[in-house]
Parts: C-alpha cells; sequence; structure tokens
C-alpha cells in the first residue's frame, strides 16, 4: 500500500525565479526505504519539507495515506501529523537547547496526549543505542552522533506509519551512498530539482543508468560539491557530461520501468 506519495511537484521560493523542485513524482509503500541521493542544492530537501506539508508547491499533489494534504483541514492534518515524522538534518538545531533530552523526548507524548515514563524514554533511547543515563542531559553535553540519534528517538516515540529523514547520516563517519545501500529498497537521484533516475535500490546503485549517478556512484564527483548547472530548457547536466550532444537541448523525461532513467543517450 501506498503510504507517501508527490505526483508531478514543483516548489519554488517566493524570492526565486525558477522551481527547485520540478516535476517530480514518487512514492514509498508499507515496508519501503525510498532514499534520495544528490548533491547540495539538488532540491532533496526542498523536496523533503513540501512532501512533509512545510512548504506550500506551486503545482502537483502531496498525498499522505492517499489523502492530498491541500484538501485536508487542520484536525485531519494534525491526526496524520502523529504518523508521518520528520528528522531534520542539522543536529544541533532539530533539539532545542534549553530541554533536556528526557524533556525533548517526552514532547510528543505531551502533544499528543499520551501517557509516558522514563522506562519508556529509555526504552527509546535502547532503539536507537543511546544510553538512558543522557536524559537529564542538555543537547549540547551530547555528542553529534547522539544528538541526531536522539532526534530520531523522539520521531520513533509514538511509532509512526513512516519517517521522514534529512541526511539521518551527516553527523556519522560513514558514506552517504554505503548507507542508502545498505537500507534502502528504492534510490531516486535528483539533479537541479529533477528526479533523474528512480528504481529499485541494487540497480540504481549497481548497474546505474543516468551518467549522473555513474559519476556519483563511482564517486568521479564528490555529492557535496557545487558544479555547474546547466539552464532548462534541455538537460540540466549537459555542461558535465562526457555524453552530451545536440539532441540534450531537450529536457529529458525519465523512461523505463521500474528502473528508469532521464537520458535518452546513454541506455
Ligand atoms: S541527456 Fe545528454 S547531457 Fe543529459 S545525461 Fe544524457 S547524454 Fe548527458
Amino acid at each position: 500500500m501506498t503510504v507517501l506519495s508527490v505526483e508531478h511537484l514543483s516548489v519554488r521560493y517566493p524570492a526565486q525565479p525558477e522551481d527547485v523542485v520540478r516535476d517530480v513524482s514518487l512514492s514509498v509503500a508499507t515496508g519501503e526505504v525510498l532514499g534520495l541521493v544528490g548533491e547540495s542544492g539538488s532540491g532533496k530537501s526542498t523536496l523533503l519539507r513540501a512532501w512533509l506539508g512545510l512548504l506550500a508547491p506551486r503545482g502537483g499533489v502531496v498525498r499522505w495515506n492517499g489523502r492530498a494534504l491541500g484538501a485536508l483541514d487542520s484536525a485531519e492534518l494534525r491526526a496524520l501529523r502523529r504518523q508521518v515524522q520528520p528528522v531534520f538534518q542539522d543536529p544541533q538545531t532539530a533539539l532545542d537547547p534549553r530541554l533536556t533530552v528526557r524533556q525533548a523526548l517526552a514532547e510528543p507524548f505531551r502533544i499528543h496526549r499520551e501517557p509516558f515514563t522514563d522506562e519508556i524514554l529509555g526504552a527509546l533511547l535502547g532503539e536507537v543505542q543511546v544510553p538512558s543515563d543522557v536524559l537529564g542531559r542538555l543537547p549540547s553535553a551530547l555528542s553529534a552522533g547522539q544528538r541526531q540519534r536522539v532526534a530520531l528517538a523522539r520521531a520513533l516515540a509514538l511509532s509512526p506509519a513512516a519517517l521522514m529523514l534529512d541526511e539521518p547520516v551527516s553527523a556519522l563517519d560513514v558514506s552517504v551512498l554505503a548507507v542508502v545501500g545498505t537500507l534502502a529498497t528504492q534510490v531516486a537521484v535528483l539533479f537541479a530539482g529533477r528526479v533523474v533516475e528512480v528504481g529499485p535500490a541494487a540497480a540504481v546503485l549497481k548497474a546505474p543508468r543516468h551518467p549522473y549517478t555513474r559519476q556519483l556512484v563511482t564517486a568521479a564527483i564528490e555529492p557535496t560539491i557545487e558544479r555547474p548547472i546547466a539552464p532548462e530548457p534541455g538537460c540540466a547536466f549537459r555542461l558535465r557530461c562526457p555524453h552530451a550532444q545536440a539532441s540534450c537541448g531537450q529536457t529529458p523525461a525519465l523512461s523505463g520501468a521500474p528502473h528508469a532513467s532521464a537520458c535518452p543517450v546513454v541506455k
């Protein structure tokens, strides 16, 4: 069953002339883990925020459990919010510096008027492998990795149906693509706001089709370094693509299922 989906989603910030997320359609079914991969500025975080209902899309539809977010009233939205929990990128700001770990973990229980005990909070910490003796500490007394784990524990507090993680391993000393390969069942590769490749994780990571994904997978580029992006119309990757040709002046659409690529040149 599809839990979360976006259809033809486009997002633009008020002061910007162009969309940051362009015509993105993705879905996540029960039991699936979708990994979004792409360099800084590719639109991953904006897509996540729009999918969470924190940014209004310029076009397209966001659905949770099949319901279009824009059609929900505030009570329905509040009920669904409990089911879809975010964990944001920066553990430094994801946790309120004035709240102890106990207070931070208790927050979701208080908001949704659910009972809790120190035992329950300690068990949540156990799930993310943080010792329960940090309950009385402030975030500043934790390591970056511990803060990220506490933020994750808080998201897990009310047993949500779905988690949305923004850069979940940024504070850990691990390769993003290795983690995606281990955790994700599906991978979507974003470039300049568009999905350029999507499919089962093993297929995308072991046999990438799009030239950009091939560069990412072979570590020919660092996903965190910003590099030139060509203006549309046309393939936004054409200034960096070794296979670019005249036909790349048309904006390519995704094709292929279940493993799709937005490059008609490299098969
Ligand atoms: S459409 Fe052209 S520029 Fe874009 S990835 Fe394919 S070959 Fe490269």
